[in-house]
């Protein structure tokens, strides 16, 4: 994807917190090469030193191994950056409602952290993920910034408290704040191992072997699944947006409802297997259709995804080829 319309001040610092992660990593590696230099912040409980190999000798790049629950090491890693996008947190609904006092801690607290760290060191703006898990129990399609209903987990509220969090620091201390809602991201380096991997390469880490893929429920559940290509512009655009579009947070999606049944049809027949599913009952704290009104972003920030699903699915299947 082609970045260099956007330009930043010469030398612009850019911190990046969980830029060992799936979408951290990705934002580490498109600022490098636009020339700028990245600063990343990650304590590697989920990200990966594997994720961040291309470009870990890269002159413009520093790693610092460290916890946002830590405010020393934010305060440490904020000092002399321009732009912060805070990526760091836990994902997944399920696990948060095994350890919600853990996410509690990081997503929360770790945010507070950081943002506290930010108006300390006076950052030009702070770009933080939020999650779509924050229109919780409200089904109202297409889901539109403003009409939230109840958390249905602790990973969501967490992510509620950040939202609140981010506008604070604006109208109480002056932090240009930027939330994105990004709605089921996907794309090369996400993680396909464990329990608690996300849809897309848990499928096809599954199919690669010639083992059956859990869906949760009848498999009619839709999500607005968007390339990583797309969040990475979301992010660079919330960087450069005029000051009036801070303090607000923003949809970040591509504006699809694909069915999850749908999904694991095109990556069999791209993949040619042909493996019936293991349907399970479906998880508590998970929404049953999510799909984003992105207007918002698009006329605020100028956000463009030009990655549509099919396109974006297409670059994912080619690169877990490759690189699996
Ligand atoms: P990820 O797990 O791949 O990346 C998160 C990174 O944060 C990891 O590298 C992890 O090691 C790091 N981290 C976790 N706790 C930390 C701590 N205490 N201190 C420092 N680093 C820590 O997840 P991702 O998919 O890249 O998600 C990035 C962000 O986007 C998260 O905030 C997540 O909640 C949000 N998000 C992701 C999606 C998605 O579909 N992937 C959807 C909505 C929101």
């Amino acid at each position: 994807m082609d970045y260099t319309s956007l330009t930043f001040p010469e030398n612009s610092v850019f911190l990046v917190t969980g830029g060992a992660g799936f979408i951290g990593s990705n934002l580490c590696e498109a600022i490098l090469g636009m020339g700028y230099r990245v600063r990343c912040l990650d304590d590697l409980s989920n990200g990966r030193r594997d994720n961040i190999a291309d470009f870990a000798d890269h002159p413009n790049f520093e790693f610092l191994e460290g916890d946002i629950r830590d405010y020393d090491m934010c305060l440490f890693a904020v000092t002399g950056a321009d732009y912060v996008l805070h990526q760091a947190a836990w994902g997944s609904v399920p696990r948060s409602i095994e350890m919600p006092l853990v996410y509690e801690d990081i997503n929360v607290r770790g945010t507070l952290n950081m943002l506290e760290a930010a108006k300390r060191r006076d950052v030009k703006r702070f770009v933080y993920a939020s999650s779509s898990s924050v229109y919780g129990d409200d089904s109202t399609l297409p889901k539109v910034e403003g009409r939230e209903g109840h958390p249905l987990s602790p990973y969501a509220e967490t992510k509620r408290a950040c939202e609140a969090y981010g506008r604070l620091y604006k109208s109480l201390y002056g932090v240009e704040t930027v939330g994105l809602r990004y709605f089921n991201v996907f794309g090369r380096r996400q993680n396909p191992d464990g329990a608690y991997a996300a849809v897309i390469p848990r499928f096809i880490r599954l199919l690669m072997a010639g083992d059956r893929p859990v869906i949760y429920g009848d498999g009619l559940q839709s999500r607005d699944f968007t390339y990583i290509d797309n969040v990475i512009d979301a992010n660079l655009k919330a960087c450069a947006a005029p000051c009036d579009a801070t303090g607000d947070v923003y949809n970040v999606a591509c504006g699809g409802g694909e069915q999850l049944i749908d999904v694991l049809d095109v990556l069999q027949a791209a993949l040619g297997t042909h493996i019936e599913p293991d349907f399970q009952p479906p998880r508590p704290g998970d929404v049953r259709d999510s799909r984003a009104d992105i207007t918002k972003a698009q006329r605020a920030l100028g956000y463009d995804p030009t990655f549509s699903f099919a396109d974006g699915i297409q670059c994912a299947i080619d690169w877990y080829r490759e690189n699996l």
